[in-house]
Formats: C-alpha cells, sequence, structure tokens
C-alpha cells in the first residue's frame, strides 16, 4: 500500500512544516491518502502577516501584470489535468471526468478573471459644483480569507482567490478539512509561476481552530466563504468583533417545477443528473420536486427508472461510474435518518432508500421519494445526497408559492414550454438563480447569489469582481 502523502502549509511563498496533523481518507475505501497541518492560531497570524506584507507591492502593480500571472497559473493548472483530477477524486469521491471538467472550468475561470485587468472601471460623477470633479476609485479591500468547502475544493480555490488577487488583494485560503489536498497541488503549481511571496498562502486545519482564527482576526479585510447556514453563522458572529466585511455563498433547497406542458425528457434528464452529479452534493441543484398532477405518474416512472439505473462505486477503480461515494461517514448517515424520517411520516420509496453494501465506500442508493408535503424535513431542509422528494401540485401558482417556502433562496428551476408560464416563474420565484429548461449549472459571466439564509453578497462576474473591491470617492475642485 502506498504510503500517505505529507503535505506542508503555503506561507509567505515557503512550504513549511508543522507540529501536528490532521488525516485525510479517501471516501470510497477510507485508506489514508495524506496528513496535512492542523494550523495553529499562530501560523493562521504569519499567513496573514505575509498577506499584509504583500499587499500593497501587489497592488501597485498594472492589473493587467496581475492578470499574466493567473493566465499562467490557468496553463499550468491545463498541464497538469489528470494529476489534478486524480488527487481531487481521491479525496472527495468525485467522478474522474467531472473531476477533470472541474480543473479545466477553474483554468478558464483564472482566465476570464484574468482578462478583467483592463476592464476593471470607476466612474467620473456629475457635480452640483462648477469646477469640481467627483471620481469613483475601485480599490482592494486588503487581505482576504478564503475558506472553502469539500464539494467543488479545487474550483472554489479559484473563485475565491481570482477575483481577490485581480482587483490588487491578498489572500489566505483555508481549504475544508476533508479535501485539503487539491489546495496544496494547487499552490505547488502557483509556486512554479514566480508570483511574488505571501500574495496567496494556504493554512490547512479544522473549522473550529483554524477556520474559526482566521474569521476572527483583525488582520482580515474580508471573509469570503463558501460552506453551510450554521458555520455562515458562527463566521457573521466572529465578524461582527471586527467589522469585516463578509461574503457568504451557503446552502440550498432548489425546487424544480415540472408543469403539464414540460418536455418530460428534458426534465427527467435534466433533474436527474442534477441528483447523481456529485453524488447530489451541489448547492444549486434540484433538491425538491413539484411535479403537476396532469404528468406525475409518466415523470415519477421516468425518473425513477432512471435514477435506478445509474452505475455507481469507487471512480478510481471503475472510470465508467457515472457516482461516486458520498464525503464521509456523517454525510452518508445524515441522508439514511432523513429518509427513514420521510419514509416515517408517509412518504412513498419508489427505488432506492439505503446504504449501498460496497465494501467501505460511503454509498448510497439513488433514491426516489414520492407522496412528500411541503411540512416534511426532506422538502425543508438540504438533503446534500443522491436523494429526490417529489411532491405533486395542480398548478403554477402553487408551485411557486411552495417554492418560495423555504429558508434558503439559491437557484430555483422550471420545466415548461409555456412562455407565460416561463415568465411568471420569472416574476414570482423568490430565489437568486433560476433555470428554465436547462439543468441547474451557473455561467462564470453570471452572479451566483442567493437570498434568505442562502447567503450574502455572491460570486461570479462583474458583481462577484467588484465584492473584492471597494468604493473610494474623490472630490477635486479647482
Ligand atoms: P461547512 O460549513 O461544514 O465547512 C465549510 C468550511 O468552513 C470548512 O473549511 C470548515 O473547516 C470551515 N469551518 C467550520 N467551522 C468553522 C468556524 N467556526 N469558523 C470558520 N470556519 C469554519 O460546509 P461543508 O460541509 O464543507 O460544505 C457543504 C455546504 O456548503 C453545503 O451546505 C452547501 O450547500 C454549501 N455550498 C454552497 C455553495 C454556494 O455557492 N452557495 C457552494 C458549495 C457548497
Amino acid at each position: 500500500m502506498s504510503q500517505p502523502i505529507i503535505y506542508q502549509n503555503y506561507i509567505n511563498g515557503v512550504f513549511e512544516s508543522s507540529q501536528q496533523h490532521l488525516e485525510v481518507f479517501n471516501p470510497s475505501n477510507q485508506r489514508l491518502v495524506s496528513q496535512v497541518p492542523a494550523s495553529t492560531a499562530a501560523d493562521v497570524e504569519r499567513a496573514l502577516d505575509a498577506a499584509r506584507a504583500a499587499q500593497k507591492g501587489w497592488a501597485a502593480k498594472p492589473a493587467v501584470e496581475r492578470g499574466a500571472f493567473l493566465h499562467r497559473l490557468a496553463n499550468k493548472l491545463r498541464d497538469n489535468v489528470a494529476h489534478l483530477a486524480r488527487t481531487i477524486t481521491e479525496e472527495q469521491g468525485k467522478v474522474l471526468g467531472l473531476a477533470e471538467v472541474e480543473v479545466n472550468f477553474t483554468a478558464d475561470y483564472l482566465d476570464y478573471m484574468a482578462e478583467w485587468g483592463r476592464r476593471i472601471e470607476g466612474e467620473i460623477i456629475q457635480s452640483d459644483r462648477p469646477k469640481e470633479n467627483i471620481f469613483l476609485f475601485r480599490k482592494p479591500l486588503g487581505v482576504v480569507a478564503g475558506i472553502l468547502p469539500w464539494n467543488f475544493p479545487f474550483f472554489l480555490i479559484a473563485r475565491k482567490m481570482a477575483p481577490a488577487l485581480i482587483t490588487g488583494n491578498t489572500i489566505v485560503i483555508k481549504p475544508s478539512e476533508e479535501t485539503p489536498n487539491n489546495c496544496f497541488e494547487f499552490a505547488r503549481l502557483l509556486n512554479e509561476i514566480g508570483l511574488p511571496k505571501g500574495v496567496f498562502n494556504v493554512v490547512s486545519g479544522t473549522g473550529a481552530e483554524t477556520g474559526n482564527a482566521l474569521t476572527a482576526s483583525q488582520q482580515v479585510d474580508m471573509i469570503s466563504f463558501t460552506g453551510s447556514v450554521e458555520t455562515g453563522s458562527r463566521i457573521m458572529a466572529n465578524a461582527a468583533s471586527n467589522i469585516t466585511k463578509l461574503n457568504l455563498e451557503l446552502g440550498g433547497k432548489a425546487p424544480s417545477i415540472v408543469l403539464d406542458d414540460a418536455d418530460l425528457e428534458l426534465a427527467v434528464n435534466a433533474i436527474r443528473s442534477s441528483r447523481i452529479i456529485n453524488t447530489g452534493q451541489v448547492c444549486n441543484c434540484a433538491e425538491r420536486v413539484y411535479v403537476q398532477r396532469g404528468v406525475a405518474d409518466e415523470f415519477i416512472a421516468r425518473i425513477a427508472n432512471a435514477m435506478e439505473a445509474t452505475r455507481y462505486g469507487d471512480p478510481l477503480v471503475d472510470r465508467d461510474v457515472e457516482m461516486g461515494p458520498m464525503i464521509n461517514r456523517a454525510g452518508l448517515d445524515k441522508v439514511a435518518a432523513m429518509v427513514e424520517t420521510a419514509r416515517r411520516n408517509g412518504a412513498e420509496l419508489i427505488t432506492g432508500g439505503s446504504i449501498a453494501d460496497l465494501g467501505k465506500g460511503f454509498h448510497y442508493q439513488p433514491t426516489v421519494l414520492t407522496s412528500c408535503r411541503q411540512d416534511m424535513e426532506i422538502m425543508r431542509k438540504e438533503i446534500f445526497g443522491p436523494v429526490l422528494p417529489i411532491q405533486i401540485i395542480d398548478s403554477l401558482d402553487e408551485a411557486i408559492t411552495l417554492a418560495n417556502d423555504c429558508e434558503y433562496g439559491l437557484t430555483s428551476s422550471i420545466y415548461t414550454r409555456n412562455l407565460g408560464h416561463a415568465m411568471q416563474a420569472c416574476r414570482e420565484l423568490d430565489f437568486g438563480e433560476t433555470y428554465i429548461n436547462r439543468e441547474n449549472f451557473e455561467a462564470m459571466q453570471g452572479f451566483h447569489a442567493g437570498v434568505r439564509k442562502s447567503g450574502i453578497g455572491g460570486a461570479d462576474g462583474k458583481h462577484g469582481l467588484y465584492e473584492y473591491t471597494h468604493s473610494h470617492v474623490v472630490y477635486l475642485e479647482g
């Protein structure tokens, strides 16, 4: 058996050894993959010191020069897709094809953000005075703390560091303790592009120690966090004492509405893949379906067949599987308990419904539940697994009311061939994103943001970029 890899924190352009370690396991077989630093508050402060010391010099470079580093890094990633994808799959469990998409998408994202180098703009505002100009500059915030989840761990590094760096900030990243390896591989490649030391730093560790130290530090000018609502709330409390700027990308409970006039084949394929991709562990994917009575039987039969036909297993053993394991035992047990509770409360199991007997992997069967009701936990709380609860509705008005009746407000979708229905959904669905007749997957030039408990602020595109700046208004008279 191969020895676990030992990773080191990346602080001020140097990989450093640490006193204490965490272990990282492969969720397909529970084998030990690596040891990573369990960073202390002192490690975090040193990383923040490095980021602080580097920031002014970094911001003084023309943005197009900062962008050149991101382009160089994108090319490095593309030269190493196979290795990076394997690293992601080994610690996170997604299928290799999806891990390759994640790496390539990350490279494209770096290029996209680099291209803003010549496009970041301020404003000249009309003055009330005859000899005055009012200028609005966009300036970097300073030092950003980026805290990552485990579900798209590689892409999330770029989603935070690329807009932060192109606008002149420096960053300290804390990856999830479940999936830190890919972040250290990212740092290893970044270390080869000649980025000034201190601009990008990585400290791994638990949320309770490392994440807490990072978000409580007075040295941080902005916290960019992606993860659960519970952690987001704790981070807000930490940020409160220093009034630190927050960007929170939290959970979702995306409704999918399927009307009588929908293209059913499209709806079945898109919703099924939404529950299978990344083993249902995606913040923006369909978490509950409201199907109109006229097509309900056919939709349920077809989606149950499609879910049942899903091939799952260890993605590093069989490249053809469509779905890997869940991230860990806790995630698996949570999904199993939610399905049991739903069944006890009257939901009908159409397919799946059990932990799969596949050696030591954390596999759950692709599952469809019908006769679900809005008051059930499974229709209200994030499942984050390959389970699809379905409720039958009689009208679009009813579906929209139920969809909006939710503590989350990240994404939503509707399948209909009727333009009037589609437009009503645009007007009345109270979410950050709505997908009409297509799968749930955002574009890098869009703006990924949720309402209610799904977060504060957002990512991607122009609006996501400007989250990493503050305005500085100058009044020049004379
Ligand atoms: P999590 O909240 O458990 O952990 C996320 C990160 O926060 C980890 O790095 C963790 O170590 C850290 N953390 C934990 N406690 C902390 C504390 N007290 N202080 C500072 N940091 C702390 O989330 P997860 O299980 O890694 O990710 C799954 C969640 O992320 C889901 O709810 C999912 O919907 C959400 N998510 C949202 C988006 C989005 O764009 N809105 C994208 C991906 C994932």
